[in-house]
């Protein structure tokens, strides 16, 4: 069961590349694997060599190694578990912390990265998910507060010692951006990189043109996508409750959680896509406005220079931000 579903994470990943770069006269440089628990891929439509596409590889596990929380020895592992004890970690760890609280203020606590001690209660990915007990959903909630973290030079503190820092919804932004630099910096103009359908481009196509990229259609992710989108430079990034989700008794659990209730975020919306330049934005945002819902969220991004966004709501409705790439 798990495999077909990671075969079908596949398909669907691979999917979205072929209808964003197919008539290509060159076949690009690509690789397709397995990390940060989602698919991940890289295609280069310059000459270079292949050492580069390797380097990527490894700055990917580097990167695992450092964020997952679910490597024991990773950097977001160690500080989660130092019972409030300073943990000294990587510039990469304290950036990426600093953006999450920027997050966190920024929508005042409805995205919030200490969600870790409520979000490790909820396991999407098993084959019989069990839904967290309404006493341990509500003593969880208790530990987060992005407030509970100190961050001191190289070192980061959790003042609460049950609190958990969760950067699940910022890190493959964050290592796209990063993935990008490098890749630049090897003389690539024209490339995509999917981190689970994080996608960030650089440059267009070799002729010229855009990408196209294609937001699927939640809960529906074989059909046609819901719309397409043009991109060159930019990235898009699609949250919502399709990404990871299990079903019980006719309701629905996804992995975006409200801190206030400690459960999955209902607010009538299916999906935020957000289309800007870094990835990291991308990501943290599309997240951010989700949680936000269709009101504040659109809001938010409606204040912002050159994001734009595609809101879907639970009946496919789409909502675009004012002036959607518009230049
Ligand atoms: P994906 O992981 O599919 O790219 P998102 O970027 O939207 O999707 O991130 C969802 C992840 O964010 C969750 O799996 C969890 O790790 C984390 N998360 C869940 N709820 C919150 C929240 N309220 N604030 C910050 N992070 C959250
Ligand atoms: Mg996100």
């Amino acid at each position: 069961m798990k495999r077909i579903r990671q075969v079908s994470l596949l398909l669907a990943a691979a999917a979205l590349l072929t209808c964003g770069c197919s008539r290509f006269s060159t076949k690009p440089l690509s690789f397709t694997g397995m990390a940060f628990d989602t698919v991940i891929a890289v295609q280069i439509y310059d000459s270079v060599d292949e050492e580069v596409l390797e380097h990527c590889k490894t700055m990917c596990s580097e990167y695992e190694q450092k964020f997952s929380a679910t490597i024991e020895t990773s950097e977001i592992s160690q500080i989660n578990s130092a019972g409030g004890a300073p943990v000294a970690v990587s510039e990469d760890t304290i950036e990426l912390i600093k953006k999450g609280i920027y997050y966190s203020e920024l929508s005042n606590g409805a995205f919030d990265i200490t969600v870790g001690s409520v979000s490790s209660l909820w396991d999407f990915k098993s084959e019989e998910p069990i839904i967290p007990s309404p006493e341990s959903i509500a003593e969880a909630k208790k530990h987060i507060n992005y407030d509970k973290i100190v961050i001191s030079n190289n070192t980061v503190t959790l003042t609460d010692p049950q609190t958990k820092i969760d950067v699940g919804a910022i890190a493959k932004g964050y290592i796209a951006d990063r993935l990008k630099d490098y890749l630049k910096s090897q003389g690539v103009k024209h490339a995509i990189i999917n981190l689970g359908g994080n996608v960030l481009a650089i440059g267009g196509k070799p002729d010229g043109s855009s990408f196209n990229i294609g937001i699927r259609k939640p809960f529906h992710e074989e059909e046609e996508p819901l719309t397409t989108v043009k991109i060159k430079n930019k990235s898009v990034v699609t949250s919502g409750t399709s990404q990871r989700y299990f079903e019980k008794d006719g309701n629905l659990y996804h992995h975006i959680i409200d801190p206030a209730s400690g459960y999955p975020c209902n607010n009538g919306l299916n999906s935020v896509t957000i289309i800007t330049n870094s990835s990291l934005t991308a990501d943290a945002l599309s997240t951010t406005c989700f949680l936000l819902g269709p009101d504040k969220g659109l809001r938010l991004v409606n204040q912002l220079d050159n994001v734009d966004a595609v809101f879907v709501d639970t009946n496919n409705e789409i909502t675009y931000s004012r002036n959607f790439l518009k230049k």
